[in-house]
């Protein structure tokens, strides 16, 4: 009997399929960047049936690429090399919530929306929040440690998760469930797979957080002269807010006008154009205390010359259109050509000196280039994206991408920055990663990977950069 056929028994008819027509969009991600090949997509619909396959690929050293809502953005779900390919669309069990414990418990395959929608409708919050919501899954989001827009407040995915379920590279089932907002009975092995982007283990199922829902949410979007400006004003919303503040988002006036340009039913919501703007959002609270302090903030943060006007959305309506400008920068720069694009972390404080030494480095790269750094300033995030230039040819300005791109990450290094705030390394990055890691430390994390997966089975080549033999 061959691998794939032992591995079609232990899933039954239903859980395989080898029908090229239902394999093409899982090998291949939305924007086209990525393309693979698999003989065999494997569709488990239970933990048991991820180990019976694991014990079979861990047996032949057979590699297999784990996928969830296929929305990753570097590549790591994608078999590049003919892997067989797990997805967990079927293991999409989701438990009731526990409005006591406020936890809910979800298979790996149920989507963020559907979790986010059984929270809301006992009046709870999963505060994470992406773009990509209504296909991503949680799974993948444990396997990315997802970001979004509310981490300021509520952390990483890694902040969100309470247990997880796991099959190890071997087949064994590695049962973390807890429930327990505390819990020191030695190593929080869960958070070993948090992140770990497929390398380590597949997960199979978690026990989520959930959190009151605020009563109140104030949304604002606010000129301001500088990326240093935006920082003085993110510390004193802060302070005025009592640290209630659950989005910061940077956003220079070209984003806006791509915005505007190319995104129906968008406006600039101000009267007077500004070189950057923040769009800020508080929740909790009681609405009078919350909604005053933030105005006086704001107030006071315009009379000083921290910021040079704003808007306070009125209505949910007018705080989802200020929230469209900033959702909709992404597509507002594919509509306005080829971008090369960064998802860097610096330390929140220096997003200023990073901006301003970054950007003339590419400018200098690339004459005429426009720079579009937008994103998660209080996370000390930005997405330093840079679109072609107007009058400029994009295959010419994308063959540019790997010597812009190390230009920019040499910066990140200095300033003791990420070259992957939210994204991830999977195969897009794993040849820069030794250039920003240490050995130690890339050492630390082989050793991690060589005892969970000894055989290396689990999503190779991506994320473990190999080891340079000279
Ligand atoms: P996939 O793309 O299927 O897989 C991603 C990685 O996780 C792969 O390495 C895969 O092997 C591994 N994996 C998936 N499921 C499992 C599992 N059960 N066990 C082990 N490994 C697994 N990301 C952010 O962090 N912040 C954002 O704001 C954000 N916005 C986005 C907006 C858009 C429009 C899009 C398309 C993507 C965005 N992303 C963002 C990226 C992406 O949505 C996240 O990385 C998401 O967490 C991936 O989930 P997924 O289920 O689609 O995983
Ligand atoms: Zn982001």
């Amino acid at each position: 009997m061959t691998v794939l056929d032992r591995l079609k028994d232990a899933v039954g008819a239903k859980g395989f399929s080898e029908d090229p027509a239902e394999i093409a969009p899982h090998v291949e991600e939305w924007r086209g960047k990525y393309k693979g090949h698999t003989p065999l997509l494997l569709k488990p619909s239970t933990s048991g049936e991820v180990s019976a396959i694991l014990r079979i690929c861990h047996e032949t050293g057979t590699p297999v690429v784990t996928q969830g809502g296929n929305t990753g953005l570097v590549g790591g779900q994608i078999p590049f090399h003919g892997e067989v390919l797990l997805s967990t669309k079927r293991l999409n069990k989701i438990g009731a919530v526990d409005t006591r414990g406020m936890t809910v418990t979800a298979g790996a395959g149920v989507t963020l929306a559907q979790v986010q929608q059984a929270a809301d409708d006992q009046n709870l919050l999963f505060p994470l929040s992406l773009a990509s919501e209504g296909s991503c899954t949680i799974g993948g989001n444990i396997a990315t440690n997802a970001g979004g827009t509310h981490v300021l407040r509520y952390g990483m995915t890694r902040a969100l998760v309470l247990g997880i379920e796991v099959v190890q590279a071997n087949g064994s089932v590695l049962d973390l469930q807890r429930a327990l907002m505390k819990d020191n009975s030695g190593y929080d092995l869960k958070q070993m797979f948090i992140g770990s982007e497929g390398t380590l283990g597949i997960i199979t199922a978690a026990t989520l957080k959930l959190f009151a829902k605020p009563d109140v949410s104030v949304t604002a979007f606010a000129a301001v002269p500088s990326p240093a400006a935006a920082l003085k004003l993110l510390g004193l919303m802060q302070a005025r807010t009592g640290g209630m503040l659950s989005a910061f988002e940077l956003i220079p006036r070209i984003a806006l006008d791509f915005v505007t340009r190319h995104i129906e039913g968008t406006r600039d919501p101000l009267a007077a154009p500004s070189p950057w703007y923040v769009l800020m959002e508080a929740t909790g609270g009681r609405e009078a205390s919350l909604a005053t302090s933030f105005e006086t903030g704001l107030a006071g943060a315009i009379n000083d010359g921290v910021a040079s006007d704003a808007v306070v959305a009125g209505s949910q309506t007018q705080a989802a259109a200020l929230w469209k400008l900033r959702e909709s920068i992404s597509e507002s720069q594919k509509r306005e050509g080829a971008s090369i694009k960064h998802d860097i972390a610096v330390p929140v404080a220096a997003i200023p000196d990073f901006i301003a030494r970054a950007t003339p480095v590419v400018q200098a790269l690339v004459p005429g280039v426009r720079p579009v750094s937008f994103g998660h300033l209080g996370d000390g995030n930005l997405h330093f994206n840079f679109n072609a230039p107007r009058s400029g040819d994009d295959p010419a300005f994308l063959a540019q991408w790997d010597e812009v791109q190390q230009a920019v990450h040499d910066i990140v290094k200095e300033f003791g920055g990420s070259i992957s705030a939210e994204h991830g390394i999977g195969a897009m990055k794993v040849a820069s990663l030794p250039r920003y890691k240490s050995h130690e430390e890339l050492d630390a994390m082989r050793a991690l990977k060589h005892a969970f997966d000894p055989k290396n089975i689990l999503n190779p080549g991506k994320l473990i950069p190999p080891v340079l033999r000279l």
